[in-house]
């Protein structure tokens, strides 16, 4: 079980708001991955059964990735890019928002204007550092736990017990844990996490299905890319251990791939046993993103806040109006790599 106790004045301020409120919104960060879609859902299915009538309404600011459409009522998710005006209404007009899996408003993009204006009582449940706890009425945050979902377990079970547990709501939940524990290999130090995984599982959940729809889900042209980037877009630097990738817009037009199909690639620089810092630059259509992973002690999270951005010791990210030559120098220079020669086969390919 659990091992961190809930404040019980927040635990029993949620249960009241949950209670009385009538249009309840749940946000989380944009580009959702696993953790994300699977916390946003699993908790509406869990407040549509403790609140019955009332309006339950999860938005994400670019929607439901396409690899997480199979998550149960993953069709009730409204998407802020293709219904901006409605979701900031729905925002502004919430009398409870949940804000899952993410720290601050600048996480959910365009949307954070609505929810720094909503008059609504915000309540944030979350697993990254330094949450913006300014910003939010309550906060239940746990850089130690495995995953957002795992904590909205915890949470859901000191609130209501397990009575709104289901073969559902575990499936969404599982779906968080096992994406944000990269298959329980990382980030599942605490007993609890597996607590967590055999008490979802007892809801007649199948492990094998939710992995065959988290991992073996590559479309053919998404395989070709990942031979095209290892062989053409990978540098080593292996004084610092450090090995990077990095994608122009025409690299991934080449090949029809977007940055949800590249989710996942940056942890292939682990894999290298004298690598112990990886990067994935990749260039977007206004801004470049960088993801950092990270296999022992460098805390990549400290990388990314100088980036403007942030996450967790092992697994960060930013995003930046900087060109990608921009911020490939920039990234460099934090990895402390910008005076080694690297050893690459970057060429046109
Ligand atoms: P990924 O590299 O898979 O996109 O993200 C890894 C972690 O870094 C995520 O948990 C996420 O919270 C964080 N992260 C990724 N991109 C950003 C970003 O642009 N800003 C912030 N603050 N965190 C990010
Ligand atoms: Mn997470």
């Amino acid at each position: 079980m659990y091992a961190e106790v809930f404040d019980s004045q927040s635990v029993e301020a949620l249960r009241q708001r949950v209670c009385v409120a009538q249009k309840i919104v749940l946000l989380s960060h944009m580009n959702a991955d696993g953790d994300a879609c699977g916390s946003i859902l699993g908790c509406t299915l869990m407040l549509d059964n403790a609140t019955k009538s009332q309006s339950v309404i999860p938005i994400l600011p670019n929607g439901c990735p396409s690899t997480f459409e199979w998550l149960p009522a993953s069709n009730r998710i409204l998407s802020g890019e293709q219904h901006r005006k409605q979701c900031e209404t729905l925002i502004e007009e919430a009398e409870l928002i949940v804000c899952l899996d993410f720290n601050a408003p600048s996480r959910i993009d365009f949307l954070q204007e609505a929810l720094v204006h909503s008059k609504a009582f915000k309540v944030l449940v979350d697993h990254h550092h330094n949450p913006a706890k300014d910003c939010f009425d309550i906060v239940f945050s746990d850089p130690s736990i495995s995953s957002t979902c795992e904590l909205l377990l915890w949470l859901s079970i000191e609130i209501w017990g397990r009575q709104h547990l289901n073969s559902d709501v575990a499936k969404c939940l599982y779906a968080g844990l096992r994406t944000d524990t990269g298959g329980f290999a990382f980030s599942c130090n605490q007993p609890s996490c597996f607590d967590a995984a055999a008490l979802l599982v007892s809801y007649d959940i199948h492990p094998a299905d939710i992995h065959n729809h988290i991992v073996n889900t590559f479309t053919y042209n998404r395989m070709m890319f990942y031979g095209f980037a290892l062989t053409h877009r990978l540098e080593i630097f292996p004084t610092q251990r450090v090995a990077m990738f990095s994608f122009s817009l025409d690299d991934q037009l080449r090949y029809g791939v977007t940055g949800e199909d590249m989710e996942g690639l940056v942890n292939y620089t682990l894999m290298m046993k004298d690598i112990e810092v990886g990067a994935l630059v990749r260039e977007e259509p206004n801004r470049t993103k960088v993801s950092l992973r990270s296999k022992y002690d460098v805390d990549v999270n400290l990388i990314a806040r100088k980036l403007g951005g942030g996450g967790h010791t092992k697994a960060a990210g930013a995003t930046s109006q900087m060109t990608l030559a921009e911020m490939l120098d920039a990234v460099k220079q934090l990895l402390g790599v910008a005076n080694e020669e690297p050893i690459k086969n970057i060429t046109a390919a």
